[in-house]
């Protein structure tokens, strides 16, 4: 008897970042409707690379995660399929085993790199870090964690993996500015929760220390721009 997952089994945790409000336009590609992995194709040469970079510095061993990108995802997300398959678009798929999966919108990623100063690229790799927070702190396995503290503990943990690559507080603030929504939403936290697990991550227990002060200021300019936008 197959078992029906809660859609929160399957989908993935809808990464941090929205950018703008421009949408990513639809891109023809092959695909089975009927199961979301024949959408996920080989990565660019460059974004293999930084996520090569994000495994190296979170010490992560385990090649048990398939990188993928896909122009269907809205920025990045990570996924779980489970062994005994999961449902999709109404329709039972088979799996095997047990899957995991960091997918990435290449348009989504041209616009960071687009944006981005640094030659590092650290925007994407905050990204990525926190796409392999998600599985490496297990949070697709049973827990009684909410879908906000799973994505609090996947900022922490990106921005630890950011001081450990060596970016800057002005690469964080410039990684910030690029990504973060100004509202939370369903899945994830408001902006300040989120400023202070990213600044925790990167200078340990100092919620109230200089970068976070500056990066609430920022967060502070960007919703009185927003108020006067609409
Ligand atoms: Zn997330």
């Amino acid at each position: 008897m197959k078992r029906q997952y809660p859609a929160l089994i399957l989908i993935a945790l809808l990464c941090l970042f929205t950018i703008g409000s421009h949408p990513t336009p639809a891109v023809a590609q092959a695909g089975n409707i009927y199961d979301i992995r024949t959408w996920f194709l080989a990565p660019s040469d460059h974004a293999k690379k930084l996520w090569q970079q994000v495994l190296d510095s979170a010490e992560y061993k385990e090649k048990d995660i398939v990188f993928r990108k896909c122009h269907h995802v809205p920025n990045a997300m990570a996924y779980y399929f489970p062994p005994e398959g999961y449902w999709w678009n109404g329709r039972w798929v088979e799996t095997k085993k047990a899957e995991k999966y960091v997918v990435y919108n290449p348009n989504f990623m041209a616009q960071l790199d687009l944006y981005t100063n640094s030659d590092k690229s650290f925007p994407a790799l905050g990204i990525f870090a926190h796409e392999l927070g998600h599985h490496k702190l297990k949070h697709f396995e049973q827990s009684p964690k909410t879908p906000h503290q799973k994505e609090l503990e996947a900022d922490e943990f990106s921005g630890a993996i950011m001081k450990k690559m060596g970016a800057s507080e002005t690469d964080i603030e410039a990684t910030f500015r690029l990504m973060y929504s100004a509202w939370a939403t369903p899945t994830h936290p408001a902006s300040d929760a989120r400023i202070a697990a990213i600044c925790k991550g990167y200078h340990g227990d100092k919620a109230e220390d200089a970068l976070y002060k500056r990066l609430i200021e920022v967060h502070k300019k960007f919703n009185e721009q927003m108020m006067r936008w609409h």
